[in-house]
Order: structure tokens, then C-alpha cells, then sequence
């Protein structure tokens, strides 16, 4: 009988039919009546319903449950097969052997050193194959001091953990291993497990490799660095120089030009100063002549004294004009340069008196120069007016003099700074430039500092300007100090 069939007639079975039964004796017992036909038939088709049920219970779920249980209990006991002691021997004796193969090297060694066995691993390894048998261990490793030492703890402790050491191979090369040595006291003998350092000392050597190349990058990128640093810095540099220098060129170029300019007016007004003089210097001499016998001219008086005065203002013009292109030639002599300033004062100080600026004189000790007292006079009043027309309403005017050096030259500075109100930057190159004015026509000729410019050049000497719109301006003149070698013209 099939073990489901069995469990569906004990359990099932009793449990479907005892309910079967049950039912009709309540129901008698409730309906307190005995009808034997009645209770044979209920007593009947209860015992069927139960066995049918039961039957059915057995096919659905008891038969299938027994078999899939049956199932797997097989598959249990097939893979639960127990191994035979011989099998597992053999097992273990490859799994041990591949174990000790795989590490590069395996040695056993009696206690006095002498090697008994020793696995491939040693053979890849050291290269001495056969002839490493029954040979003292101690003499392939190069610190045989090191080694004794090593089997020493081995012999004591039991184990003797991971040492570096150097083992010298068949071929003659050193190889560097880390030794762990075991002592089998039972058995009286030594194992020596040891692994390969060379990938790892190769491993190092790269790495250190590396980190050189790497540092060495690093300071290269450093230089880099540096030089490109440098580099704008002297592109920097370059550049003010180059600025400087257009700044300089543009001056000189203004100069160049203003220079130019200065010879073809200077040679233009020669002429016209020369071709003027002689006829007002007639038309002047009838003037006086006339006004000498003023009872002959008595109703042209007037007129004569009229003539007179615009004659006398035409010969200040030309003597102006000749100036201007230096006809009159020059006398150089020692001057000194604050005795020039004093006697500017004496005749610019009027002018600045009715106005309310603030003058200051800083006149340093100095030595004189080679100049024309007269014509250096008229630039520094020229200077003086220049600076009171640019304070209308007052400030503050500065006249120094001072010893310096350029270019490895002596030359004395003269400074007339004002507080004023600076020249425009537009206006700043055509400042020297005869005629340039930007004053009302009865205030300015613009002629003063062309005149100027050509005096300090007659003097070997320089005119330089510095100018903050709205702040003032500091006209600086130079000029060479007399030296030993130089002579009055
Ligand atoms: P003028 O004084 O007759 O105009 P200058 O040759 O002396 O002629 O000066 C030319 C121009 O330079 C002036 O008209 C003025 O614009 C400018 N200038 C000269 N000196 C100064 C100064 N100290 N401050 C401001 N502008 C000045």
C-alpha cells in the first residue's frame, strides 16, 4: 500500500466518518424522535459521502504532497552520499600538495639544516633543483647568521614570522624572499615557507621611479611657472619701457617739429624785423624832428604825439620780434641764477601784487652759469605772468632753484610752479608753438614761451613741463653749470 493511501485510511478517513456518523444521532437527540429507516439512510449516505471525500482528498492533495516530499527526500540521500576514507585521502593529499606548489618556495629541513624536500615553487624559484636535497639550508641564504637566528625563534616559539631576507639563487643572483619558518617538534624538522619579493621590491622600485619622475615633473612645471612668471614680468617691464620710450619719441617729435617751426618763423620775422626797421626808424626821426619845432605843427600836435607814441610801440614789437629770432646776438657771461630770479621779481612783482597770490621763494646756494642775465630775465617773467594769468583767482606761486644732475651732467633747475588751472592734455603738445594762445587777443601774443623755448635752447639748456588739469602746472627750466673749459661769447 502506497504511504499516501495509508495516511488518507488512518487519518483522513476516521476524521471524515466520525462527523458522518455524529450528524444523525443529534439530529435525533434535537428532534427527540427514533425513525430507523430514517436513520439507516442518513447513517448510510453520511458513511458514503465520507469515503468519497476521502478518496478525493487522497487524489488532490495527500498523494501529490507524499510524492513531491518523497522527492526530495531522494535527492537529499543521492547527495548526501558519504565519501570513502580513501577518497578523501586522496582529496586532501592533492589539495595539500597543490597548496604547498602554489607557494614560491616550500622547504622541509631536518634540524641540523639539511633539506628533505622541497617543492617546485623552490625549484622556479632558486634553480637548484636536486642538488638543494640533503645540502645545509644555511648556506644559500647570504646572512647565515640572520637564518640561524631565525631557527633559533622557530625552535623556541614554534613559528618564526615573515623576515626579509637574501637568498642566493642557482644562477648566481641574489633574490629577496620573506621567510616564515615553522618547527614541527613531533616530527624534529623545520618548514620554511617564503615569498617572492622580487614583485614587490620590483613593484617599489617602479614606484620609486615614479615619484622621482614625478617630482622631477613637478620642479620642471615649478621652472615653468617661474619662467613664465618671469617672463611677463619682463613683458611688464618691456611694456613701461615701451610706453616710456613712445611718451619720450612723442615729445620729441612735438620738439621736432616745434623746433622746425621756430626756424622758419625765426628767419621769417629776421626778415620782416629787418625790412620794418629802417623806414620807422625814418618815419620815428620826422616824428621827433616835427614835434621838436611843435609851434610849425601847432594844429597837427595831436596827431603828431599820436604818431609818436604808435611808432614807439611798433619799435617794442620789432625789438620784440628781433629777440624772437635772436638778430640781437646774445653776450654770454657768468650768471647767477637766483640773481635772475630777484631781478624778475622786480619787475613782475608789481604785477602780482594787485592779485592774491601767495608767493614762495626756495633759492638754493648755486653755482653760476654761462647765460645772457637780460635774456634769462625775460623767461622768468615770462614764467611768472604765465603762472599769474592760470591763478585768476589766487593760489599759490613757487619759485625754487636748485643744483642736479643729468646725464651725468651738472645743471641748475629752475621751478616756477603755480596752483592753477593746468593745461588741457590737447593743449599741452602746442604750448611752445610761436603764436599758440588760448587767452583773449588783447592778453595773450602767444609768444611768450616760444620765446623762452628759444632762449634755454640758445643756453643749451632745457625747458620741461608738468601739468594736472584743474591742479596746476610746474615749468622747470635747466641749464649746464659753467665748467672749467667754458668761455664768454
Ligand atoms: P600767451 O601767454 O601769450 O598765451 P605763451 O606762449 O606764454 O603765450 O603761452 C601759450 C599758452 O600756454 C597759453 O595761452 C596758455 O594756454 C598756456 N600756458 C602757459 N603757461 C601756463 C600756465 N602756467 N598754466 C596754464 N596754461 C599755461
Amino acid at each position: 500500500m502506497k504511504p499516501s493511501t495509508r495516511y488518507t485510511l488512518v487519518v483522513i478517513l476516521p476524521a471524515i466518518i466520525l462527523p458522518a456518523l455524529v450528524i444523525p444521532a443529534v439530529y435525533a437527540y434535537i428532534a427527540d424522535t427514533v425513525e430507523t429507516e430514517f436513520l439507516l439512510f442518513a447513517t448510510l449516505a453520511g458513511l458514503l459521502t465520507a469515503v468519497v471525500s476521502a478518496l478525493l482528498i487522497e487524489r488532490l492533495l495527500v498523494a501529490p504532497v507524499y510524492s513531491t516530499i518523497g522527492e526530495m527526500l531522494q535527492q537529499r540521500e543521492r547527495t548526501m552520499v558519504p565519501m570513502q576514507p580513501e577518497e578523501a585521502l586522496r582529496m586532501t593529499e592533492e589539495l595539500v600538495t597543490e597548496l604547498v606548489n602554489s607557494m614560491d618556495m616550500f622547504v622541509i629541513a631536518e634540524r641540523d639544516g639539511r633539506v628533505v624536500y622541497r617543492n617546485r615553487g623552490t625549484d622556479r624559484l632558486l634553480g637548484y633543483h636536486e642538488k638543494l636535497l640533503n645540502a645545509p639550508l644555511e648556506h644559500i641564504f647570504l646572512d647565515r647568521e640572520d637564518f640561524k637566528r631565525l631557527l633559533k625563534r622557530a625552535e623556541q616559539d614554534g613559528m618564526a614570522d615573515a623576515m626579509e631576507m637574501k637568498v642566493l639563487s642557482g644562477n648566481g643572483s641574489v633574490v629577496c624572499v620573506a621567510l616564515s619558518v615553522f618547527f614541527l617538534k613531533e616530527r624534529e624538522c623545520f618548514i620554511l615557507v617564503a615569498q617572492d619579493r622580487r614583485q614587490y621590491a620590483e613593484l617599489a622600485r617602479r614606484l620609486e621611479s615614479m615619484e622621482r619622475e614625478l617630482t622631477e615633473r613637478i620642479k620642471h612645471l615649478e621652472d615653468f611657472r617661474a619662467g613664465v612668471l618671469s617672463m611677463v614680468k619682463d613683458l611688464e617691464e618691456s611694456e613701461n619701457r615701451l610706453h616710456n620710450a613712445y611718451i619720450k619719441l612723442r615729445n620729441t617729435q612735438a620738439q621736432l617739429v616745434h623746433s622746425s617751426k621756430l626756424k622758419a618763423m625765426g628767419e621769417f620775422t629776421a626778415g620782416l624785423a629787418h625790412e620794418l626797421a629802417q623806414p620807422l626808424t625814418a618815419i620815428r626821426g620826422l616824428v621827433l624832428h616835427m614835434l621838436k619845432h611843435k609851434e610849425l605843427y601847432k594844429d597837427d600836435a595831436g596827431k603828431l604825439e599820436l604818431i609818436s607814441k604808435a611808432t614807439e610801440k611798433m619799435e617794442k614789437v620789432i625789438s620784440h620780434l628781433r629777440t624772437f629770432s635772436r638778430i640781437d646776438k646774445a653776450v654770454f657771461k657768468p650768471v647767477d641764477v637766483n640773481r635772475v630770479v630777484e631781478d624778475a621779481f622786480l619787475i613782475a612783482g608789481e604785477m602780482l601784487k594787485k592779485t592774491r597770490i601767495k608767493v614762495e621763494k626756495r633759492l638754493s646756494q648755486l653755482p653760476p652759469i654761462m647765460g645772457n642775465q637780460g635774456a634769462l630775465e625775460q623767461v622768468v617773467i615770462n614764467l611768472l605772468s604765465n603762472a599769474k594769468d592760470a591763478m585768476p583767482q589766487g593760489g599759490t606761486l613757487t619759485v625754487s632753484t636748485e643744483l642736479m644732475e643729468r646725464n651725468g651732467k651738472r645743471y641748475i633747475k629752475l621751478a616756477v610752479k603755480d596752483t592753477g588751472c593746468g593745461i588741457p592734455e590737447d593743449v599741452l603738445p602746442r604750448i611752445f608753438e610761436p603764436f599758440f594762445t588760448t587767452k583773449d587777443v588783447d592778453r595773450g601774443t602767444g609768444l611768450g614761451l616760444s620765446i623762452s623755448y628759444g632762449i634755454i635752447k640758445d643756453h643749451r639748456g632745457d625747458i620741461l613741463v608738468e601739468s594736472t588739469e584743474g591742479k596746476g602746472t610746474t615749468f622747470s627750466v635747466l641749464l649746464p653749470v659753467a665748467e672749467k673749459g667754458d668761455v664768454s661769447r
